[in-house]
C-alpha cells in the first residue's frame, strides 16, 4: 500500500521533493499543503518575489526530473559574471560556469505546472491552507483553511517540513529534549526591487549576461539581475541600524534616495515602481541551525527550515534543492526504508547545513574595510589557483559559486577568513541598538 505523505509547504524544495516522491513507483501518495495563493492563479506577485541564481548544486537536482531543464530554460537567463558599480565606475568579475537566474515565483509555477504529468489520484494540492500544528506522537497535522472551512487534522506517514525559516513543522521538534535550535537574524534587511527595460535607458550600460552590484559605505548594497522578459530585478540589502531605506516615507523621498545614492538605478526607476517599493514591507531575514532533521521514522525537516541563510551568499535555494536530490539518493540506498533513509538525512547533511550556515554568516564582512581585503582575497585567490592549481585552492566565492565542493570542505579551507569575519561582526552586533 502506497504511503501517505504530507508535505507543508510549496517553495522550491517542497514541490521539488514532490516531483522526486511520485517518480517513486506508486510508493507515496502526496498531498501539498501551502499558506499562500495558487502563484499559478495570480498576477505576478512582485511584492513576495525576487530572483534567485542557482548553480550545479541546485541544477542537477532540478534537471533529474523530465522536462524541468527546458522549463527553467525558458523562464531563466545565464550570467557570466557580476559587475561591481562605484562612483561611476566599474570592477567585472568573470566565471567560467554561468549562474542560472530566474525569479523564485517562476522557478514554483513551473515545477507545479509540470505535476501534472503524474496520475492525479496519488497527488492533493491545497492553497490558502496553514499548517498551525504537529502532532509528532499521533502523526497528524492540524490545517486551518484560509478561505472557507474549518481546522481538521490530517493523518500521515510522513511529513515533510519543507515550510520555510519559520517552519511550524520544526516548531513540534522543540517539544523534544534532544532538539536544539539555534536562530538569528541577518544584520541586513532587504526590499525587492523591480525595474522597466534597462533599453530604455540607453545612457546606462548595465551589461547583459552579468549580475550588477552597487555597495555605499554606510553597508548598504543593491544586486540586480536581468530578468528573462527584458526587465531588472533584484533585492536592497540595508543595515537594520542606521538605515536611510526605512526613513523613506513618500515617493519622492524613494526617487531622490536612489538617484543620490544609486544613480544608475535611480534613473531607471518610474515613479510607478517608487510607489510599489515605499509599499513592499522591508524583510528581515532569518538564519537557522538546528541539531537534527528528523522525528523517528515520520517527519522530515528540509530547506530553509534546516539551513535558511543570508541572500548574499545565493545558496539558500541551490541548498534546498540539494536536500532533496539527497533524500531521493538515500531512499534508492536504502530501498525505502524510511528509518533509516531520515536517520541518515541527518547524519550526512548535518556538517554541509552547518558549515553553509557559517559560510552565509562570515564569508562576506558588512565593515568596508574587511570587503575591500576580501576583494583582495578573491583575486589572488583566483591567480594563485589559475597559476599553481594543484597547490592553490580556487577562491572562496569560486568554490561556493563555480563548484559543487561540499560546504564543509569548503569551511575547513576558508576557516581562519571566517573566524576574522566573525569576531569583526560580533563586536558590531554588540554594538548598542538605537
Ligand atoms: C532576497 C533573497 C534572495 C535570495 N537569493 C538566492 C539566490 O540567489 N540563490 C539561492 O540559492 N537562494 C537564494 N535565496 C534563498 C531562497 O529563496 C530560499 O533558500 C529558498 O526559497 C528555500 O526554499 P524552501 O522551499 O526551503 O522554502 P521557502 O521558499 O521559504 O518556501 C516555504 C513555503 O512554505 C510555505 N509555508 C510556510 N509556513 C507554512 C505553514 N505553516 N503552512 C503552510 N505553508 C507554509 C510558505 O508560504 C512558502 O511558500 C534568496 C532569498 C532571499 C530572501
Amino acid at each position: 500500500m502506497s504511503k501517505k505523505v504530507v508535505i507543508i509547504g510549496a517553495g522550491p524544495s517542497g514541490v521539488l521533493l514532490a516531483h522526486y516522491l511520485l517518480r517513486r513507483d506508486n510508493q507515496y501518495q502526496v498531498t501539498i499543503y501551502e499558506r499562500r495563493s495558487d502563484p499559478r492563479l495570480m498576477s505576478f506577485p512582485n511584492a513576495r518575489t525576487f530572483p534567485i541564481s542557482l548553480n550545479d548544486r541546485g541544477t542537477d537536482a532540478l534537471y533529474q526530473i523530465p522536462n524541468v531543464e527546458a522549463a527553467v530554460k525558458r523562464v531563466s537567463l545565464e550570467m557570466y559574471g557580476t559587475v561591481f558599480h562605484q562612483a561611476g565606475k566599474t570592477r567585472v568579475t568573470t566565471r567560467k560556469r554561468p549562474l542560472v537566474t530566474l525569479d523564485r515565483t517562476n522557478l514554483v509555477i513551473l515545477l507545479l505546472e509540470l505535476l501534472q504529468a503524474y496520475d492525479n489520484n496519488r497527488l492533493n494540492f491545497y492553497f490558502n491552507h496553514l499548517c498551525t500544528q504537529v502532532n509528532l506522537e499521533a502523526k497528524t497535522a492540524t490545517i486551518q483553511p484560509l478561505t472557507a472551512g474549518e481546522s481538521h487534522t490530517v493523518p500521515y506517514d510522513l511529513l515533510i517540513g519543507a515550510d520555510g525559516s519559520h517552519s511550524i513543522v520544526r516548531a513540534a521538534f522543540l517539544t523534544h529534549d534532544l532538539f536544539e535550535f539555534e536562530q538569528k537574524y541577518v544584520l541586513n534587511d532587504y526590499k525587492s526591487i523591480f525595474l522597466a527595460h534597462p533599453q530604455s535607458h540607453p545612457e546606462i550600460k548595465l551589461e547583459a549576461g552579468k549580475i550588477h552590484s552597487w555597495r555605499t559605505n554606510d553597508g548598504t548594497f543593491i544586486v540586480l539581475l536581468h530578468q528573462y522578459d527584458g526587465t531588472m530585478g533584484g533585492v536592497i540589502l540595508f543595515p537594520r541600524q542606521h538605515n536611510q531605506v526605512a526613513q523613506l516615507a513618500s515617493c519622492e523621498d524613494v526617487l531622490q534616495y536612489f538617484q543620490q545614492h544609486f544613480p544608475e538605478v535611480g534613473q531607471m526607476m518610474t515613479e510607478a515602481e517608487a510607489e510599489a517599493f515605499l509599499k513592499r514591507p522591508i524583510t528581515r531575514v532569518l538564519t537557522t541551525s538546528c541539531s537534527h532533521y528528523h522525528y523517528s521514522d515520520s517527519v522530515l525537516l528540509i530547506g530553509d527550515a534546516i539551513h535558511a541563510v543570508s541572500p548574499a551568499i545565493g545558496q539558500g535555494c541551490n541548498a534546498a534543492l540539494e536536500d532533496v536530490a539527497m533524500l531521493n539518493s538515500l531512499l534508492n540506498e536504502t530501498g525505502d526504508d524510511l528509518k533509516i533513509a531520515l536517520e541518515q538525512f541527518t547524519l550526512r547533511r548535518k556538517k554541509d547545513a552547518h558549515a553553509l550556515t557559517e559560510l552565509s554568516n562570515y564569508s562576506f564582512p558588512s565593515s568596508t574595510r574587511l570587503f575591500i581585503e576580501f576583494i583582495l582575497r578573491e583575486q589572488l585567490g583566483k591567480l594563485l589557483h589559475r597559476l599553481l592549481p594543484q597547490q592553490c585552492p580556487p577562491s572562496l566565492s569560486q568554490l561556493v559559486f563555480e563548484t559543487t565542493v561540499p560546504y564543509a570542505e569548503i569551511l575547513k579551507i576558508y576557516q581562519p577568513w571566517i573566524n576574522k569575519v566573525k569576531r569583526a561582526t560580533e563586536r558590531q552586533r554588540n554594538q548598542p541598538i538605537n
